[in-house]
């Protein structure tokens, strides 16, 4: 009982401190909705600059056009922060690809990243290879050594066309406002569950047998032995969907020059191949290597606090995109929003008293890399803190598309939860819930779980997944078309409005004691692989 009174007596003290300030509230609303620029923002991010795959020259096009936009808004301290990728940049420069018998048509496809280029023009005949089912690795030895002069000097189609039903039921373009309610009731139990569940990709073989990862691998080089012209895979998806993702190597020498075919011109090459017909295809395709892109770059910007200068309250998103498309619902947008969020504040003359920095991340795609070298490099983590670990408030992190902000997820204690919720909650009217805790420190997803994971408060905002999964993520349908303005001005107001208010409170949020904080994953459980990042090209 008298713990339950200390507890309550604690609430009302952070509810006390945390009256909102409606009239600046009011003015960032305006701004953000009558004012706004994201919409410029994003245009350049995509059309200017898109796709900004990681290490290529296009990102960091791309980081250096932020430096200047945000010094040009009056940002300080705007630079880039160079860390350490690993592997060269690589771009497609062109490509071309057409079935040349029994009937001539031009082909659809997207290039896999980080492989090589055609010899080239290549002209070949289709073969198709259906590859053994979950392989012993003397099962998979013995399918290559068969099979070997199959492939010699062919283009190889990897497996059968995937058949693609038609879906009679349509993704959800909005989430239910009862079921988000539910979601961020800090008297539900379940409150907080949803948003990015574990990764995918992280695919476990039976003892014995080998991985798709593994059997990919083996495939690659495999092909590149016996001087395959080109590996096609199936993209797999609807109304030409395609999501190519990259060479697990990065390196261009490993495997083929590989493309992922859209589904339809897959299956029709397929249904010829059944007839029993010889069906010749040409390609043409330039890749570049850039050595100079293994030092990648995050793009950081401030707005200098007063009296508490020395913490800082952060803000961002991944710059980086995959490269079929540019990269506008994942993640220019976010970055655009982040940005925005920012300068709405700068631009009505606010002084926060905490700093505020917008930082965007190189190399999410790959695996969150760029978020996770500046935390290490920054802050180290609870159990082994760096200087700036104490100082650090928290960060907000968006990166689901273009839908507008439902609530937020917060790693830390409910009380830090109650406080962003009572930031959030004039927002009602913009489809804002709340917000909720959150006690996992397991990385995957996005960026904001490497926070998370170092025992700082990462804060995922929760979006409507408009037409997310279902159709732009991580294809080459993400373009500037799909962004919906209205959405992401309202994200903004809303994200403006939280920044604002924890970077004037008196305290900074609070954060899980030593005695309650999670423990970190067991390395086994925090998967390498992310929810970004495909184990198989073309899934
Ligand atoms: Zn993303």
């Amino acid at each position: 009982m008298k713990k339950s009174l200390a507890l309550l007596a604690a609430a009302c003290l952070v509810f006390a401190q945390d009256t909102v300030d409606q009239s600046v509230n009011a003015r960032i609303r305006q701004e953000a909705m009558e004012h706004s620029q994201v919409m410029h923002t994003v245009h350049m991010l995509t059309d200017r600059y898109g796709p900004r795959l990681t290490g290529s020259p296009n990102y960091e096009a791309a980081a250096n056009w932020v430096v200047k936009q945000l010094t040009e808004w009056g940002f300080q301290n705007a630079h880039l922060e160079p860390w350490d990728f690993g592997h060269p940049g690589w771009m497609n420069e062109h490509a071309y690809g057409l079935m040349t018998a029994p009937v001539r048509d031009n082909l659809t496809f997207e290039v896999l990243a980080w492989t090589p280029s055609t010899k080239g023009v290549v002209r070949g005949n289709a073969v198709q290879v259906a590859l053994p089912q979950s392989p012993t690795q003397d099962e998979m030895t013995a399918f290559l050594a068969e099979n070997e002069a199959k492939v010699k000097g062919k283009i190889v189609l990897m497996g059968k066309a995937t058949v693609v039903p038609v879906n009679f039921s349509p993704a959800a373009m909005r989430r239910d406002d009862k079921q988000i309610k539910e979601q961020f009731d800090p008297n539900n139990p379940n409150a907080g569950r949803g948003g990015f569940g574990p990764g995918r990709g992280a695919t476990q073989a039976e003892p014995g047998k080998l991985t798709a990862a593994q059997v990919n691998t083996q495939v690659d080089a495999w092909l590149v032995a016996n001087k395959a012209l080109l590996r096609i895979n199936d993209a797999a998806r609807e109304h030409g969907q395609i999501r190519a993702f990259n060479n697990r190597t990065f390196d261009l020498a490993k495997a083929p020059p590989t493309v992922v075919l859209r589904n339809e011109d897959y299956g029709r090459i397929d249904r010829l191949l059944a007839d029993g017909e010889t069906v010749g295809l040409q390609f043409d395709i330039f890749n570049q290597a850039f050595p100079k892109g293994t030092t990648a770059y995050n793009v950081v910007g401030e707005l200098p606090g007063s009296d508490k200068a020395g913490e800082v309250v952060m803000l961002g998103g991944h710059l980086d995109s995959w490269h079929s498309a540019t990269g506008a619902t994942d993640n220019a947008i976010g970055s655009s929003m982040m940005l925005e969020a920012a300068r709405v504040i700068h631009a009505l003359g606010l002084k926060p008293r905490r700093t505020i920095r917008v930082a965007l991340w190189a190399g999410e795609e790959e695996g969150l890399l760029g978020s996770a070298a500046y935390v290490k490099q920054h802050f180290g983590t609870f159990e082994n803190p760096k200087p700036e670990f104490a100082g650090l408030d928290c960060y907000f992190n968006i990166d689901s598309g273009t839908g507008r902000v439902r609530g937020a997820s917060v790693f830390g204690p409910p009380e830090a939860a109650a406080i962003l919720r009572a930031a959030l909650a004039p927002f009602e009217d913009l489809g804002v819930a709340g917000a909720a805790p959150s006690t996992s420190r397991a990385t995957g997803g996005t960026d904001s779980t490497n926070f998370n994971h170092s025992g700082l408060a990462g804060i995922g905002m929760q979006q409507d997944p408009i037409e997310y999964q279902s159709a732009t993520w991580h294809t080459n349908l993400d373009t500037y078309e799909r962004i919906v303005p209205e959405d992401a001005k309202k994200a903004v107001t809303a994200i403006a409005a939280a920044v604002w208010h924890v970077a004037n409170r008196n305290e900074m949020l609070p954060r899980f004691s030593k005695e309650k904080m999670p423990p970190l994953p067991p390395p086994a459980a925090a998967p390498a692989v992310t929810t970004t990042t495909p184990t198989v090209a073309g899934r």
